[in-house]
């Protein structure tokens, strides 16, 4: 792009821009910045404090200069005179390593370099719920399986087609709503892109649905496991790799449609499964959702073990179609950025060791996977995710920087809740 920032924004109405980066923890940091200011802002960076954010940093640092990357600019559908930006932190003139915008664009030139682009499509899974976040917003939707549930779909019909709306306007071909699997849940869906694209809208999705259901008075969370009897919100990620126009996962003759080079790919992910779980699924609550296969709707649908199959719900990855596959392992509290990084490192290293995804298995895992003898679990907390992911040489290497402070953040969150009396505990402990 390149207009200034400035001239478009006079062209397009635009007044304010949020200059937004991601942090470690998922979380939009941002900085508003007058139009007429923009351009010097978009040269130097817009400034932060790092450690007053979840970047690992000192109090004692430089400041961070968050510089945006103006082919991210989105104009906010529901208040158009805002142009949003992702933005990429700096510090002593170098991108920041550990950042995670910086961690993907570094394997998507990685898998560029290798003659790949990695594709994928999100898929967002959100509840509506009260603003305090502690009941589903419809007190009607109460069916035990509610799952597409065309009347509890329309009672919110002016908040999911705002979003919807949105996403229309600003070109991401959305193609579906609907009523999820648990009561006051939702999943909307757009096109699958780049993952750099992807992650970008991924980011901007969150922001936006949270934005909209504030506007009509509720409250849209994409938290893994906000009530425990029901099913937990995931992010599936459908995963395809392209050499030009060419979708190299395809292959008519290949075992469900999928080429020798989709295997391998399929392989790496499973080969990391384990520490990919500290990535993909990074709260304590995270872990409420996997490894639970029963929600009074009789299924969780999300994975407890380290399997692929085909058309089956039941496991980690699924193969729906010859063309591409779903990973279901993700929830809804996954960074936008770091799930597509741990996709293309682990993707990129199953290519690269020809690794080999072993027998797909056709079995409900809910009720037989514990029959079947080798099949690895899930980590079953943050803490096992977070060691796997410390003993993983794989996502060491191909992550980088992003992977000592990421455990290093976390696991201070992980010492923060194991200090957290519970009211379990004092139940069950009292009188022992
Ligand atoms: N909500 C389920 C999960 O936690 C997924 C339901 C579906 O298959 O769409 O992964
Ligand atoms: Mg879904
Ligand atoms: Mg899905």
């Amino acid at each position: 792009m390149s207009a200034s920032l400035e001239a478009i924004a006079e062209k397009r109405g635009i007044k304010y821009f949020l200059i937004s980066y991601t942090d470690l923890f998922g979380v939009q940091r941002a900085k508003l910045v007058p139009a007429q200011a923009i351009d010097k802002m978009a040269e130097d960076g817009a400034g932060f404090a790092g450690f007053a954010t979840w970047l690992d940093m000192s109090p004692a640092d430089p400041d961070v200069f968050a510089k945006p990357d103006p082919d991210s600019l989105i104009q906010l559908p529901w208040k158009p005179e805002v142009g949003w930006l992702a933005a990429d932190p700096w510090m002593n003139g170098q991108p920041v390593a550990h950042a995670p915008r910086n961690t993907l664009k570094r394997l998507v030139a990685e898998a560029a370099a290798k003659g790949y682009v990695v594709k994928t499509g999100v898929e967002c899974e959100f509840f509506l719920t009260t603003p305090d976040g502690r009941a589903v917003c419809d007190q009607a939707d109460r069916q035990m399986k509610p799952c597409y549930d065309q009347s509890a779909l329309m009672r919110q019909y002016d908040i999911i087609t705002e979003i919807a709306d949105a996403m229309l306007v600003l070109g991401w071909k959305p193609y579906q709503s609907d009523h999820e699997d648990a009561n006051g849940q939702f999943e909307m869906n757009w096109a699958f892109d780049d993952a750099l694209l992807t992650a970008d809208r991924h980011a901007f999705f969150k922001y936006m649905a949270r934005s909209i259901a504030e506007k009509h008075g509720l409250r849209a969370t994409f938290m893994p496991k906000p009530f425990i009897d029901l099913t937990g919100s995931g992010c599936h990620a459908h995963v395809s790799l392209w050499k030009g126009e060419t979708n190299v996962f395809e292959d008519p003759a290949g075992e469900l449609g999928i080429s020798a080079l989709g295997y391998q790919f399929l392989g790496g992910i499973m080969h990391s499964a384990e520490a990919l779980t500290a990535i993909f699924n990074p709260t304590v609550n995270s872990y409420k959702r996997i490894n639970a296969p029963r929600t009074t709707s009789g299924a969780t649908w999300a994975p407890n073990a380290i399997t692929y199959t085909g058309n089956n719900r039941t496991h980690l990855i699924r193969i729906p179609e010859g063309n591409r596959f779903e990973i279901r392992l993700a929830d809804g509290a996954a960074n936008p950025y770091l799930l597509q990084a741990g996709i293309i490192a682990a993707g990129l290293d199953g290519l690269d060791n020809e690794r080999d995804p072993g027998q797909r298995l056709d079995i409900n895992m809910y009720t037989e996977g514990h029959t079947v003898e080798g099949t690895k679990r899930l980590p079953l907390n943050l803490l096992d995710a977070l060691r796997a992911l410390g003993a993983s040489d794989v996502m060491k290497e191909r992550l980088g920087a992003v992977v000592p402070s990421y455990l290093k953040l976390k696991g201070e969150e992980w010492n923060a809740y194991s200090r957290h009396l519970t009211d379990w505990e004092r139940e069950n402990t009292l009188d022992c």
